[in-house]
């Protein structure tokens, strides 16, 4: 049975095949029926005609009559310092976001047929725009925990975390809310710590395994410290579990292993960022999820020019 389809998501198979659609489509996203400079904000701007044809610029260039300056739907975007088509950053968009697991390089490079190097550039940048870079702090129930992803999926064997491969990941999740990943050198107390105060609220009530490594840090937590024994087989008492965050841990594994097969240990916090971007957008529909995505790709990326012009910036 063939699913109503969302009509950003209906505009996004367009663009993604046709660079003057994808065009369309971008600026129609980020600028409505207000296209303003994104370099000083004017709204006297206009689009520039190519000298020969008298056309569209097919760059998609536009000139701001208040700074004086040319720019494009990429600047200032995670788009910028990238030549590659609009097209291609519309499939990206599109495929990150509008399914469970999200999409490999590989599929970017196939479909769009451009350079592995080209896709993988393409998926950081997408990830990177996801980051949530000041993220407010869980509170309520806040379930910790820590797990290892990564390695090749042969040494993947239960009983086998820790193992050199393997890279450490903190996670805290707020029950019925919103989940935080950091990537880690290695476990430590003192890391734990700090990445629990960065982001859960000193009143949460906290919920981990038995662990000694949360034992001190745990008294910091106004709602009390709450643990379940899973060396002695105790997996939940009452409302005392750590299942939520259990469970983001392995659908983290199960996208990991099925759609991105190995991910080094250098790009890990990118991968985690997406993770968390689809955790965290649950709630909404494939459409909604994408125009999130596509919104918080702007202002992730300043050029060099635009940094010395913000003073303070
Ligand atoms: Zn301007």
């Amino acid at each position: 049975m063939k699913r109503a389809q969302s009509p950003i998501l209906e505009a996004l198979r367009i663009a993604a095949n046709d660079d003057a659609e994808a065009l369309r489509f971008l600026e129609a996203r980020r600028w409505g029926d207000a296209p303003a400079c994104p370099l000083c904000g004017d709204l006297d701007v206009y689009q520039m005609a190519d000298a020969k044809t008298g056309e569209r610029n097919k760059d998609g260039r536009w000139r701001c009559r208040g700074c004086k300056r040319m720019y494009t739907v990429r600047t200032g975007t995670v788009m910028a310092e990238s030549r590659l088509p609009l097209r291609v950053w519309c499939y990206a968009f599109w495929k990150a976001c509008s399914s469970k697991k999200g999409v490999s390089a590989k599929q970017i490079e196939r479909e769009c047929e451009i350079s592995y190097k080209s896709a993988l550039f393409v998926m950081h940048r997408i990830r990177a725009g996801v980051a949530d870079l000041n993220p407010p702090k869980l509170s309520g129930t806040v379930e910790a925990d820590e797990t290892y992803v990564g390695g090749k999926p042969r040494n993947r064997r239960k009983g086998m975390q820790g193992q050199h491969d393997k890279t450490p990941v903190i996670g805290a999740v707020e029950r019925g809310g919103e989940i935080r990943f950091r990537v880690m050198e290695r476990v430590t107390a003192a890391g734990l710590k700090a990445a629990l105060r960065e982001h859960v609220e000193q009143d949460a009530r906290l919920h981990t395994d038995e662990s000694s490594a949360y034992t001190k840090l745990g008294r910091e937590y106004g709602g009390g410290h709450h643990t379940v024994n899973h060396s002695k087989r105790e997996y939940a008492r009452g409302e005392v579990h750590t299942n939520t965050i259990e469970g983001a841990f392995s659908l983290i594994k199960r996208g990991m292993y099925g759609t991105f097969h190995s991910v080094s240990k250098k790009h890990l916090h990118r991968y985690m960022s997406e993770f968390e971007f689809r955790y965290n957008t649950r709630k909404l529909d494939d459409g909604q999820r994408v125009a999130a995505e596509i919104k918080r790709s702007e202002g992730k990326r300043l050029t060099y020019a635009e940094q010395v012009s913000q003073p303070g910036a």
